[in-house]
C-alpha cells in the first residue's frame, strides 16, 4: 500500500502525543504517501507536536483550540494559503471533566454537559463545514468513537451521550457532503490508554475485560486504528460513508462474558 495515499493532503487533529490514536492514524497514512498538516491544542503541546510531525516530514504544525471559532477559521485560513486543497481530516479530539467520568451519569453538571459536547460534538460538524470549501474534489472526513454511544458502558457517563450525537453527526454530514464527493465516517476503537482515556474510571479494568471477552481475546493498538483509517480515507473506501466501522477486536458482537475469561 506504499502509494495508497500519495498526491493526497490530510489535516491531523488531535494529536498529544505517541500514544494518541492521532499518531496511529497519521503514521499509516505517511506511509502510504499522504503529505500531512497537523493541529494541537494551546502552547504546551506544540513542543510535543513538532518533533512528531518532522517525525512523518511534515512541518505544518498549527494552533487550533476547536471550542473557539476564530481558532478554526484561523487553522483553515492557513491551510488554504498553504495548500489550496484538502483531502481528508482526522478528528481524534474529545474532552469532558474527568471528575464527571465516574460515578453517576445522572449527576453530570449542566456546564460540563454543554463542554463536553461542544468539543467532542460540534466541533466535528464545524471542521467539515471548513473542510467541505478546501474539497472541491471530493475528500473524506474521519472521528473517532466509542461503544459507549451504543451501550452502557462503567464511568462513560456524559462522554457516551456525547459520542451517541457525534454518530448521530456523521450520518447528517454524509448526507449533507456526499453531493460534493465528501464521504464522512466514524471509527468506533476499543479501549486504548491514551492521556485522554487515563481520565476514564477504572480504565484498567475496562481494558482486561475488553482483552478478555472480545472475539480476538485482545485489546487493539493505535496501529491496527491507523490501519483501518487508511481504508477510510483512502479511494478503497469510495463507495463508503455515513458508517461506523467498529475497530475493537470484534467486542461489539459479544452478547455475554467469555466462558474461559478469567474473573478479574
Ligand atoms: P489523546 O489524549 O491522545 O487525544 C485527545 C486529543 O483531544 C488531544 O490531542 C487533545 O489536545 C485534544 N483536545 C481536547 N480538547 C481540545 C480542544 N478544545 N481543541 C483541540 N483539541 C482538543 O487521546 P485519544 O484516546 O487518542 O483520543 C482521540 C479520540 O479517540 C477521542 O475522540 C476519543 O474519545 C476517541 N476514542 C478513544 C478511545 C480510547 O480508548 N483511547 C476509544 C475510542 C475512541
Amino acid at each position: 500500500s506504499s502509494q495508497l495515499m500519495a498526491g493526497k493532503r490530510g489535516l491531523i487533529m488531535g494529536l498529544a502525543n505517541d500514544k494518541s490514536i492521532a499518531w496511529g492514524i497519521a503514521k499509516a497514512c505517511a506511509d502510504a504517501g499522504a503529505e500531512l498538516a497537523f493541529s494541537y491544542q494551546g502552547e504546551a503541546l506544540k513542543k510535543r507536536v513538532g518533533p512528531l510531525a518532522e517525525q512523518l516530514g511534515s512541518d505544518i504544525v498549527l494552533p487550533c483550540d476547536v471550542s473557539d471559532e476564530a481558532s478554526i477559521d484561523g487553522l483553515f485560513a492557513e491551510l488554504e494559503a498553504k495548500w489550496g486543497k484538502l483531502d481528508f481530516v482526522v478528528h481524534a479530539i474529545g474532552f469532558s471533566d474527568k471528575n464527571e467520568l465516574r460515578g453517576r451519569y445522572v449527576d453530570t453538571s449542566r456546564s460540563n454537559f454543554q463542554m463536553t459536547m461542544d468539543i467532542s460534538v460540534f466541533s466535528f460538524t464545524a471542521v467539515a463545514k471548513r473542510a467541505e470549501k478546501l474539497m472541491g474534489e471530493g475528500g473524506s472526513l474521519l472521528t473517532l468513537t466509542y461503544y459507549g454511544a451504543e451501550q452502557v458502558m462503567p464511568h462513560y457517563n456524559v462522554m457516551g451521550v456525547a459520542k451517541a450525537a457525534l454518530e448521530a453527526s456523521v450520518k447528517y454530514l454524509a448526507e449533507d457532503l456526499g453531493k460534493d464527493g465528501i464521504r464522512v465516517n466514524a471509527i468506533s476503537a476499543g479501549p486504548i490508554k491514551t492521556l485522554a482515556a487515563s481520565g476514564i474510571g477504572d480504565f484498567r479494568y475496562i481494558m482486561k475485560w475488553n482483552e478478555y471477552n472480545s472475539p480476538l481475546r485482545r485489546n487493539v493498538t493505535i496501529g491496527d486504528v491507523g490501519n483501518s483509517a487508511l481504508y477510510l480515507l483512502s479511494d478503497l473506501s469510495s463507495g463508503v460513508t455515513g458508517e461506523n466501522l467498529h475497530v475493537d477486536a470484534g467486542y461489539h458482537v459479544v452478547g455475554m462474558k467469555a466462558v474461559d475469561a478469567p474473573d478479574i
